[in-house]
């Protein structure tokens, strides 16, 4: 059985987070898919409660809150014309685990995982996306 984190937060603003993952032996939890897979030595804090799973086109660039889940960017993606963009993503988002894992895992979380196979990192390279970071 993986560890269980020493402590759990769920802060509702970005300053509370940034406040409380300054902290040593503190991370960030997001869908929990690859985090909570394995030890947590010290403290977790959920993202889920600072209203950052939005997902805006604007002036035709499409812009993903870090707490986006997979599963929900692809639906807001399936309107979109074919062989585009919109394409690849959703195409890699499906390379993206089982549905369960989509389910859960977020934007963020595909990110700072860095998992080295990940189809949808890639796809998000070849689009030449860019990341905002607080
Ligand atoms: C069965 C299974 C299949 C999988 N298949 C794939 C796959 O095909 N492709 C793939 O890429 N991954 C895969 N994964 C790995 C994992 O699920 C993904 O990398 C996932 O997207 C992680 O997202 P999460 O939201 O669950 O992150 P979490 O598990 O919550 O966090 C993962 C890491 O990212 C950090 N983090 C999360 N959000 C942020 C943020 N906003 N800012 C800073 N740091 C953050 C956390 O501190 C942690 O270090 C799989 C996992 C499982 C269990």
């Amino acid at each position: 059985m993986p560890k269980k984190p020493d402590a759990y937060h769920r802060p509702e603003t970005l300053n509370e987070a940034l406040q409380l993952l300054a902290k040593p032996d503190t991370f960030a939890l997001a869908g929990g898919t690859h985090l909570l897979a394995g030890d947590v030595d010290g403290a977790v804090v959920d993202l889920q409660a600072l209203g950052l799973n939005q997902i805006e086109w604007t002036n035709g660039r499409l812009r993903i809150g870090a707490t986006t889940p997979l599963t929900e960017l692809a639906h807001a993606l399936a309107d979109q014309p074919d062989e585009t963009p919109a394409t690849l993503l959703q195409t890699a988002i499906a390379y993206a685990g089982p549905n369960t894992c989509r389910n859960a895992a977020t934007m963020g979380g595909v990110i700072a995982s860095r998992l080295p196979d990940s189809e949808l990192l890639a796809a998000l390279l070849a689009l030449d996306a860019e990341l905002a970071l607080a």
